[in-house]
């Protein structure tokens, strides 16, 4: 009997690879935005005071690792459970364990994000045959971006489900809270990107017109929500968009608040990896959004390069007064704002939390931070600064709910 032998399986899912890109490449209508388009709310001002004291009380460090006070509440949850707020964050000597933890070649991340992706489709790109089907190749891919994106930033990712329905409302951003309410899965810690092929403004995205196709929008964090549910823990009251107020658990079960059913990500599926939207379909508009779901503003927030404008609040990012189109080659919107971070050396009056002034370090625009507008091959990553945001906002506002 003669018998051909098979190819590996490894060499299988590179020729299954090759041939979904290549199909795909070439049947995909492709469109290409004028400029990358994000409905995230403006920061609430809860948030905002969030970043205004944190900025005043993070220690500024050019590696997160060793960040002391970063590295300290990561001690302190973990061999306490403390809580960020209302702690000293002085500096403290690193234990044996992470010293150890610092030498290795990738350092693990300092915490891990349960993550559910959710593939909602119209019906005219629901079928496997349509040049807008969203692939399973699609899926590992924009989740492989998204993991190697925050590696520098010390935040892991692990992907725990995948749905996919097919609803022309839910995928044209016409249902937002039925359709969360139908898929979201897991806790307040845990992150739900909604992948919809048709997302566009509507009543969820205040201040852009109803109908514009959007990239995609998060929900920024927010004080005291819970899953409710089967914990009968407590409850929240108050709008959705003011801070609620926490009521003592009674042991009566109480329905999810609107805020834990609405909280996570819309991206537009075109930006996935290998989608339509040319220039955003590398992955990097789910890096930038899910910045958002992690608690950071756009790089360019305020849109100012006034003296008394905080930006995003974080100091090592430059003062930025218009978001970036593309990926120029020089853009420098705040020429004279912040202190050079080459004249930072330590000496008096340059020892606080922030030596660099409201406005941050001076310098080009950070066209290349994940939180400007620029587009997917630009992207390179986040600045430790806003590492060390995001790990304190996750502590406040995410972890262990
Ligand atoms: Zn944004």
């Amino acid at each position: 009997m003669v018998s051909k032998r098979a190819p590996s399986i490894r060499t299988s899912i590179l020729l299954l690879t090759l041939a979904l890109t290549r199909s795909s490449h070439a049947r995909v209508p492709k469109y290409k935005p004028i400029s990358r388009s994000c409905g995230v709310a403006s920061p609430s001002t809860e948030l905002q005071d969030s970043h205004r004291w944190l900025q005043h009380n993070e220690a500024l460090d050019n590696d997160l690792w060793n960040a002391s006070s970063v590295q300290q509440r990561h001690i302190e949850h973990h061999h306490h459970g403390s809580h960020p707020f209302g702690e000293s964050l002085s500096s403290s000597n690193a234990s044996e364990s992470d010293r150890r933890r610092q030498a290795l070649p990738s350092p693990s991340p300092l915490y891990v994000v349960d993550t559910y992706i959710h593939i909602v489709a119209d019906s005219s790109s629901a079928s496997a045959s349509s040049p807008k089907y969203v692939t399973d190749t699609m899926i590992s891919q924009q989740f492989a971006y998204l993991a190697h994106a925050y590696t520098n930033a010390s935040i892991g990712y692990r992907l725990l489900g995948i749905s996919r329905s097919t609803n022309d409302t839910w995928a044209a951003n016409g249902d937002d809270a039925g359709m969360k309410r139908a898929l979201r899965r897991g806790t307040y810690s845990s992150l739900n990107i909604y992948y919809q092929s048709l997302l566009q403004a509507g009543a969820n995205t205040p201040g852009i017109p109803a109908g514009s196709t959007l990239l995609g929008f998060c929900s920024l964090p927010a004080a005291g929500v819970t899953s409710g549910g089967t914990t009968g823990g407590g409850s929240i009251s108050g709008g959705s968009t003011g801070v609620g107020n926490t009521t003592p658990g009674t042991g009566t079960p109480t329905p999810p608040n609107s805020r834990y059913i609405l909280d996570g990500c819309n991206v537009l599926s075109g930006t996935m990896p290998g989608g339509n939207m040319v220039g955003y379909n590398l992955g990097g508009t789910t890096a930038h959004e899910v910045g958002h779901w992690n608690g950071l503003l756009h790089t360019f927030n305020g849109n100012s390069c006034a003296q008394d404008d905080f930006g995003d609040y974080v100091a090592d990012t430059p003062q930025e007064m218009t978001s970036t189109n593309r990926c120029p080659v020089y853009k420098d919107s705040c020429p004279s704002s912040g202190v050079s971070s080459t004249t930072y050396n330590g000496g008096p009056g340059q020892t606080g939390a922030n030596p660099y002034g409201p406005q941050g370090y001076s310098g080009p625009d950070p066209i290349h931070n994940f939180m400007d507008y620029s587009d997917d091959v630009c992207y390179q990553g986040f600045t430790p600064g806003q590492g060390a945001r995001m790990l304190n906002i996750w502590q406040i506002y995410r972890e262990g709910l």
